[in-house]
């Protein structure tokens, strides 16, 4: 198993630094009366289990988010039920809360930077503005290059009809992703030939893109990395990750294919990238292991992540726990492993099962009668096809005892595991 890595960081210099690191500042720890509150832009299954980690360690909670039945908006102490940019939502969030975090990076810049002016922010907007925008966050591996060790996928920016015809052959078969707005493989497009990319571009609605050179990929890691107002910072064991049609299937850690070595480089990259982000919080980094062994960056999420949702179950301070910290300006936790681990990610399809349009609740009876199976589900009122409604994790004193239970809970809900 990896094993985790303290460090201390300073901020050094680049175009890409957003701000200063403080060690005197003071922590936000919990009190009840009054009680301290924590805030979350974002009412998703992030927002929840962000809940669950501050209200566990004695923080109230407020979530901002427009959906009224949404995940976090069940366990949040407050919901404050307006969409994202609105100023007076924003000023009752500021006003009650002591700081904010985002659970997903496409709040707005302004929102962040509005609440900032009050109250204590982690992510900071200017971070969370790189990681929006793949242009942006490209540029910023690039220049990051000198003290990570590790470079983008080659690309090229399309922004019109015309630089395609400036695209260079060894860019094909490549794949052309929005700008903004892309998760789960949404808004990406594969393309073999020019003319593919042509229609693929004219499909995508005059949006900005690029185009990405199509790797060998031999397996696909995503390293998650806190830092705090200090600068100091801490790193979790490498994870390694399967997508099935653009979405996260299973996390595997430690991951069976993943070298000492290659873990180490892709730890030391985060680590890098997070210190010259000057970020505050939780990251992860998804990076690509190609089929020669070298090391790709591909993107990172400003908030905890899916692939790090094992180290609820696996790990002595979950990413949630750890966000919560950050952002309370609380001393880093023990980012340990204490057991391997597989998480599967629960889609809405296992509702409908051989394909019928019949929904009916699956066997959890059955997958919690597995040993070391921890079922974690998001409150969600409407299973749908590709809807992520929850995930298991399988820990165990080896990694194969943990496969064994996933094939088995694989059997039960009628996912194939090939
Ligand atoms: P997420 O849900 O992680 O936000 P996303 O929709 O933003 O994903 P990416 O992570 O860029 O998109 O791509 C999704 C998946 O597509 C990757 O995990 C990888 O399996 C594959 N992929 C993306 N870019 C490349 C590439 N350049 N070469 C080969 N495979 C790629
Ligand atoms: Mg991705």
């Amino acid at each position: 198993m990896s094993s985790a890595q303290h460090v201390t960081s300073a901020t050094t210099a680049t175009a890409a630094v957003v701000i200063a690191d403080d060690a005197s500042l003071t922590a936000f720890v919990p009190t009840t009366t009054p009680a301290t509150w924590l805030g979350v832009m974002g009412g998703g299954q992030l927002g929840r289990m962000f809940a669950h980690a501050a209200q566990s360690m004695g923080y109230k909670v407020a979530v901002l988010e427009p959906a009224e039945d949404c995940p976090a908006s069940h366990v949040a102490d407050r919901h404050v039920l307006a969409d994202y940019d609105d100023e007076v939502a924003l000023a009752e969030l500021a006003s009650l809360c002591v700081a904010v975090t985002t659970e997903f990076e496409n709040v707005s810049h302004h929102s962040l930077a509005f609440l900032a002016d009050s109250i204590f922010i982690a992510p900071k907007a200017a971070c969370v503005s790189i990681a929006q925008d793949r242009v942006a966050e490209k540029e910023f591996f690039t220049q990051c290059s000198p003290q990570s060790n590790v470079f983008p996928a080659p690309y090229k920016v399309i922004a019109s009809d015309s630089d395609i015809d400036s695209v260079p052959a060894d860019l094909l078969p490549g794949i052309l992703k929005t700008v903004r707005l892309g998760y789960d493989g949404k808004g990406q497009a594969r393309v073999r030939t020019l003319d593919e990319l042509r229609s693929a571009y004219a499909e995508m609605n005059g949006v900005q893109c690029i185009l990405e050179k199509m790797l060998p990929l031999a397996y696909e890691v995503s390293v998650l990395v806190a830092r705090g107002a200090d600068g100091a910072a801490v790193v979790y064991p490498i994870a390694e990750n399967v997508h099935r049609d653009g979405i996260l299937f299973t996390t595997t850690v430690p991951g069976p294919n993943v070298g000492a070595d290659a873990a180490k480089r892709a730890q030391d990259a985060a680590l890098a990238l997070v210190g010259q982000l000057g970020y505050v919080g939780v990251l992860c980094i998804e990076f690509f292991v190609l089929a020669d062994g070298s090391l790709v960056v591909n993107e990172m999420a400003p908030r905890p992540h899916n692939s790090g949702h094992y180290t609820i179950d696996a790990c002595i301070t979950s990413q949630f726990a750890q966000q919560v910290r950050a952002m309370a300006r609380m001393p880093l936790g023990d980012t340990r492993q204490h057991s391997p681990a597989v998480m599967l990610n629960i889609l809405g399809d296992v509702w409908f099962p051989d394909d019928s349009d019949q929904v009916r609740e699956p066997a959890w009876d059955q997958i919690t009668a597995l040993p070391g199976a921890a079922l974690h589900l998001y409150g969600k009122a409407e299973a749908r096809r590709a809807r992520k409604m929850g995930h298991i994790t399988f820990v165990a004193p080896t990694l194969a005892e943990a496969q064994v239970q996933l094939a088995l809970a694989c059997g039960i809900l009628g996912i194939a595991l090939a």
